[in-house]
């Protein structure tokens, strides 16, 4: 997770539907996901503060990282001139593994695969992709799994008794669909119908602006705090948002942001009197069944479809980031500092052209696919009708195949995803253990 952030799900994002009666809820509750977060927590040493608001459960924490005084300066202002929640975020130090040239544990190979590695009884298959999985039709469980050497092309067939499928949503999606019976006549059915629908991201908006220097703030000007996944802020407003006009939309969205942490020296900074910060307000996307993965006519180089992606902003996302543009407004004005564009805060040689294609900076939110939060399409839930995996990350009809990563997610809710998803892979993964 290159942002390095780590929040927890509440325990409304697990039944959003029952505030709005929108789409599915999820099949488990938060007490049920809370020890993994707990033990996830602890495995890869998280920093944070417990700062008791529900739309972001504490969790457990080896420590804090100091805001800048400019952010504390900042939270302050949002909290007692608008009533704004303003938390420290919570996440991952920026890396003393980089000062030690190690792998950073907010990566797989720096954490959970090093300490798979370490009990000796993994083998890592390097240089081949999975093209699909077989069923024995007796027992309905997954029995092959054909894999392509990515050197020569040559395709081959291991036999599997258990398989954990966690390549990431879309190739995740991408391996069911060439799975399924539909396409696959030694496959899996889906009784369903809802493999590959309902995508989801989350839509974002990125701001820039200046606040006056805050005391002290020069120190930290010469040597900038680095910026990551605990070092920086939120807003974690949730669906509990302020009433700017009428909330025309469902759902809701949090705001991370840093001051003073971009390392820009003083020379390029076009007033040396201002800190800068930046706001980037992420929101939960509605489950739709238009938004979509199948498999596309064209394929790879091997021969296999490759997917195809098919996914707009409903109305109410894009309501959702003008309401996202108005809080952004309000927080910036409330610290007394003004929104500006990357070119009026830096003196960039060209810095127009530079900039002016940079769609993160444009007024409008950056397209589906942007925040690379992509989570659904194999959505977990109380029964085969209605969803594709149950509550413990199973095939409803092939119970030896468990989807693990985004795919299984049958709401987006706001929050960075990784957490969560290597919380309900642990609990998944006991499960199968006790079976
Ligand atoms: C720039 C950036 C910043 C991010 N910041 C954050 C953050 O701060 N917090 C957060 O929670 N999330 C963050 N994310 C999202 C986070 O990275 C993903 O949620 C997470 O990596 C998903 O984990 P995964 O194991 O499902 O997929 P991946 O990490 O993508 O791993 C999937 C693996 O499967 C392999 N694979 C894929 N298809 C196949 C196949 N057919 N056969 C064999 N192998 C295959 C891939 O090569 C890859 O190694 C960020 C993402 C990006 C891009």
């Amino acid at each position: 997770m290159g942002g390095g952030i780590t929040l927890r799900l509440s325990s409304e994002d697990f039944h959003p539907a029952k505030k709005d009666g929108f789409g599915p809820n999820w099949p488990i509750s938060y007490e049920e996901i809370s020890p993994h977060y707990d033990f996830i927590e602890n495995f890869c040493g998280i920093y944070g503060r417990k700062d008791d608001i529900k739309e972001v459960p504490n969790g457990k924490y080896i420590g804090e990282i100091p805001l800048t005084e400019n952010e504390n300066v900042f939270g302050s202002k949002v909290k007692s001139k608008l009533n704004y929640p303003f938390i420290q975020s919570r996440g991952f130090d920026r890396n003393s593994s980089v000062k030690e040239k190690n792998w950073p544990k907010s990566s797989s190979v720096g954490s959970s695969l090093k300490k798979a590695l370490d009990t000796g009884n993994v083998q890592i298959i390097s240089n081949y992709l999975v093209e699909s999985f077989e069923i024995n039709k007796i027992t309905e469980l997954a029995s092959k799994l054909t894999i392509v050497n990515l050197e020569n092309g040559h395709k081959v067939v291991l036999d599997c008794d258990l398989i954990l499928l966690c390549a990431s949503t879309i190739s995740t999606l991408r391996i069911l669909l060439n799975s399924e019976y539909k396409s696959n006549s030694s496959g899996f059915k889906d009784n369903s119908g809802k493999l590959g629908k309902y995508l989801m991201d989350h839509i974002s908006i990125c701001r820039f602006f200046s606040v006056p220097k805050a005391k002290n703030s020069n120190k930290s000007q010469d040597n900038p705090p680095d910026l990551s996944g605990a070092g920086s802020f939120f807003i974690p407003f949730g669906s509990n948002l302020p009433e700017i006009d009428d909330i025309n939309f469902h759902r809701g969205y949090g705001i991370w942001g840093a001051i003073n942490r971009l390392g820009i020296p003083k020379f390029l900074q076009k007033d040396a009197n201002k800190s800068i910060g930046f706001l980037i307000a992420h929101g939960e996307v509605l489950p739709r069944e238009k938004n979509s993965v199948s498999l596309s006519r064209k394929t790879d180089e091997w021969g296999i479809p490759i997917p195809y992606i098919e996914f707009e902003w409903s109305e109410n996302e894009l309501n959702m980031a003008k309401h996202m543009e108005k809080t952004i407004q309000k927080s910036v004005k409330a610290a007394n500092g003004k929104l500006k564009n990357i070119n009026e805060l830096m003196n960039i040689p060209l810095g127009s052209l530079f900039t002016k294609n940079l769609i993160a900076l444009s007024d409008s939110p950056p397209p589906p696919g942007y925040y690379i939060h992509e989570v659904g399409g194999a959505p977990m839930g109380l029964n085969e009708e209605n969803s594709v995996v149950d509550k413990f990350n199973r095939l409803w009809r092939c119970k030896n195949v468990l989807v693990l990563d985004g795919a299984c997610w049958p709401t987006s809710s706001w929050q960075s995803p990784t957490l969560t998803m290597m919380a309900l892979s642990r609990r998944a993964c006991l499960n199968i253990k006790k079976t």
